[in-house]
């Protein structure tokens, strides 16, 4: 197929004529060189001469000399004609004449093409051919193969298109009215043989499904069409193209090669195959990948070289540098030592000057497709992340149920102190003291006008190089001073303190009403797990501003918060991410001091204790409930907090419970007419208590029980009267145990639990380059924020300077 589009690809550019013949019984022209004989057919067979059989004089149809015949003979007709074969392609004959024209016939069995510059040159070869076999003229070529060719020759242009091919492919397999997408396989898609049937059942299923012979017939359209390559300038040169997957095959761990040649602005030849031996390092990888296409290139230069056509220098591009040098550097190399010797013949070809190896950027290596799913302007696709939205439900408040009595904690500026007809305990002045009040409007007075401040730097401007500087300090430090000259001396002072404990700033104001020092302590550790004195105060001054700035509200995702990841998922794959479900990392494979990748569940540990711990939070305990509706107040709310005693401390164990009911505002969560509801006591749990009980045993029960009592005393406080512990249809508690399992934290752990100011947030980064760490362990606070400002940071890193500036652009921040 390469040298068809080769062919055509000069064609194009030199404005040839490309004509078409169909030879007739191509394989009856053959002369038989052996005695053949045949038995009578059926209805020739003569009375008395039953035992005749016929000498063949020719060849025919079924002889397994036909083929062979044909060609032996259409090659002496060639010859005689003054035209010669092609070593680079035996079924390529070219003919030079003194002017300096030439034609050139392509013979695929009994399909012909005719290229060359004179239409009666083509004519003469056409009456000589047709004298010595039967032959039809089809014209300009049209199509061939199966192979539809459509030109355009005032723009210079050849399309070659399998699309009835494809349909009826697609007809077949009754794929016909599948919703069409615009990329062959999605980021996250890795086939292994995992996912082959096991099950009788499954085996069984599967035999119905003709995967084989689908496979089959998409290969035909893979070899055969180009790539979805744009018809970019018509320039005659030939280019190749080359790229590899660092072990991108799940089941044998080996990569992939890659390469894509490119002759008169069009694809003409390419492959993707999976390398013969597991490489050891992204630069084994690319090295092998370079062996491969150089093979290719050699071949198609040869082939264009003979058929006249000869450039000036024959590049390979590849992106990786460290592979560019392996190839280049003869020397004894001893982290290449291992390397098949006959990958190194790449080194002689580079040696001979036989082509050259050039760096190409890894944006404009154009065989990247052919080895991974993420296009070349990947970065540019993450605005399409922006397009996946998730329908919420609107509320701007949560039940509170604290010693002093209950009330509904609402968001926004004024709510929290304003007299509530429903819950007349709500006022804070009447409900806590007149000073509250006072303190809680001096508080907000104060720390406001700081989130100018703590919000002027946005967390997707940071990472974790120095290209910092452009994306973040260069960027934002106008408006950060500009915020800092708005706030005047006063508030410049404090917004220095940002970096400090959120009590220092509750100090610094004077704040000693009791009640105002348990509720921020309680804001402060259902954010983060700490109280005021261990918060940060950039990261409360930030939620502050959020949770009272005016026109505020909170949402909570219809369907659950499962919407939020489908549609991160989704966002992903659209961009073409990959996320594997279900797989297990075992090790992280580091290799001459870099990660390169990562092992599933097998194998031993390679980097043990290497990376620091985050000190962290205690456990959790959860209820998990599903009941009846009937009976419970039809104004239930979704959120509450229950604190049993402000002098214990809202950090102490058995002591603060948060509830959700979900089903509440998305009542799809919950079979019709029931609700779920889910209780926890988070981050004060100690884990020692549980660690190494068996959870079948009696002793484990018991403890279960008795240490579950306070949520169900929460929950019977939240739901009210309708509520019935004996009717509850769902009733399932978590344990720390429970906790460690399913989450997979270590001990079961809610999260990190760094005091601010006594010590310092893990970063991203590793002692291994190319691993990096993101989650609520790398950046302040405990939460979803916290998980997605680390994972945009560490995004950032990997991405260049100006494609970091240019997606702030694309966001707009
Ligand atoms: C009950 C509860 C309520 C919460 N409520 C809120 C809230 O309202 N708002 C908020 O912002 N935050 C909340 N949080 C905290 C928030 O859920 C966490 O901070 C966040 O999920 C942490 O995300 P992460 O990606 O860092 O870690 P995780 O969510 O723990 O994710 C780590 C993942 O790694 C997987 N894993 C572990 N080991 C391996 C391995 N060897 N190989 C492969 N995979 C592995 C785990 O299975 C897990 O899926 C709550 C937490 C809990 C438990």
């Amino acid at each position: 197929m390469s040298s068809i589009r080769v062919v055509l690809g000069m064609a194009t550019s030199m404005n040839l004529e490309v004509e078409q013949l169909d030879v007739k019984t191509a394989f009856l022209h053959g002369d038989l060189e052996e005695e053949i004989y045949m038995e009578k057919p059926e209805g020739f067979v003569e009375k008395g001469k039953e035992k005749f059989v016929c000498k063949l004089k020719k060849s025919l149809y079924g002889l397994k000399q036909a083929p062979r015949q044909w060609y032996k003979k259409f090659d002496s007709f060639m010859m005689n004609n003054g035209f010669s074969k092609t070593t680079s392609d035996h079924c390529v004959f070219v003919k030079n004449f003194s002017d300096g024209k030439f034609i050139i016939l392509l013979r695929y069995v009994d399909d012909m093409l005719i290229v060359g510059q004179d239409s009666t040159m083509i004519n003469t070869l056409k009456l000589e051919l047709s004298k010595s076999f039967a032959m039809k003229d089809l014209g300009p070529a049209k199509q061939i193969l199966g192979i539809k060719i459509v030109r355009d020759r005032k723009e210079e242009l050849i399309w070659l298109s399998q699309e009835s091919y494809i349909e009826k492919v697609l007809e077949r397999f009754n794929m016909n009215k599948a919703k069409p997408v615009g990329c062959p396989l999605v980021g996250h898609f890795k086939l292994s043989s995992n996912q082959c049937p096991t099950s009788e059942k499954d085996k069984e299923e599967m035999l119905k499904v003709p995967y084989a012979s689908a496979v089959g017939s998409l290969m035909y359209a893979m070899v055969c069409t180009r790539p979805d390559i744009a018809h970019a300038v018509g320039m005659s040169m030939l280019d190749g193209f080359t790229d590899s997957d660092m072990a991108g095959d799940v089941d044998s761990w080996k990569s992939t090669s890659g390469y894509l040649m490119t002759f008169a602005g069009g694809a003409v030849a390419w492959q993707s195959k999976l390398q013969k031996c597991v490489a050891l390092s992204t630069t084994e990888a690319e090295f092998i990948a370079i062996t491969e296409a150089c093979k290719e290139e050699l071949w198609l230069k040869k082939f264009l070289q003979e058929l006249g056509l000869k450039q000036e220098k024959y590049v390979l591009y590849c992106d990786s540098q460290s592979a560019i040098h392996l190839s280049k550097n003869s020397t004894f190399h001893s982290r290449s030592k291992h390397i098949d010797v006959r990958y190194h013949w790449i080194r002689d070809v580079l040696d001979s000057k036989l082509l050259q190896l050039e760096k190409v950027h890894t944006d404009d290596n154009i065989s990247d497709m052919l080895t991974k799913t993420l296009s070349r302007d990947k970065h540019l696709k993450c605005r399409t992340l922006a397009g996946e939205s998730i329908p919420c439900a609107n509320y701007d408040s949560w039940m509170v149920y604290l010693p002093e009595g209950d009330f509904l904690s609402r968001i926004g500026p004024t709510e929290f102190f304003k007299v509530d007809t429903q819950y007349p305990l709500l006022d804070l002045e009447k409900y806590a003291s007149l000073d509250a009040a006072r303190e809680w409007r001096k508080l907000l007075d104060a720390i406001l006008p700081m989130s100018a401040a703590a919000m002027a730097l946005p967390p997707l401007s940071i990472r974790g190089d120095w290209g910092v500087l452009s994306t973040a300090a260069t960027r934002y430090a106008p408006s950060l001073l500009k915020s800092f000259a708005q706030m005047g001396p006063q508030g410049a002072l404090s917004a220095t303190k940002l970096l400090r404990p959120f009590s220092e700033i509750v100090d610094s104001l004077e704040l000693k009403e009791p009640f105002m020092q348990n509720w921020i302590d309680l804001l402060a550790f259902l954010l983060a797990g700490v109280t005021s004195n261990g918060m940060l105060s950039a990261e409360m001054v930030y939620m502050f501003a959020e949770w009272y700035k005016p026109g505020c509200s909170l949402e909570y995702p219809i369907h659950g918060t499962g919407a939020v990841v489908d549609a991160l998922v989704r966002g992903l794959q659209k961009i073409g991410g990959r996320i594997s479900f279900k797989s297990h990392v075992e090790i992280i494979v580091v290799e001459n001091g870099r990660a390169v990748g990562v092992k599933l569940r097998s194998g031993q540990e390679v980097i043990p204790n290497r990376i620091k711990m985050t000190p962290q939070c205690e456990s959790f305990m959860h209820l998990h409930l599903g009941f009846d509706a009937e009976g419970i107040s039809e104004d239930l709310k979704i959120h509450h907090i229950v604190v049993n005693d402000w002098e214990r401390g809202v950090d102490t164990d058995q002591n603060v419970v948060l509830i959700s009911i979900p089903s509440v505002l998305s009542p799809d969560l919950a079979p019709p007419g029931k609700h779920v509801l889910h209780a926890y006591m988070p981050g004060t749990k100690p884990f020692g208590l549980w660690e190494g009980l068996d959870r079948k045993t009696a002793e484990y029960k018991e403890l279960e029980a008795k240490r579950s009592e306070v949520l169900w005393r929460a929950v019977e406080c939240a739901v009210g009267p309708g509520f019935d512990h004996e009717k509850c249809e769902v009733k399932l508690v978590g344990t720390p145990l429970t906790h460690q399992r399913f989450l997979r934290r270590n001990r079961g752990t809610y999260g990190p639990a760094i005091q601010a100011s006594k010590g310092t947030f893990p970063r991203h980064s590793t002692p291994f380059p190319q691993l990096y760490c993101c989650g609520d362990s790398t950046f302040p606070g405990i939460g979803v924020p916290e998980v997605a400002a680390s994972g945009a940071v560490v995004a950032n890193s990997l991405v260049s300077v100006s494609q970091h500036l240019e997606l702030l652009d694309a966001v707009g921040i």
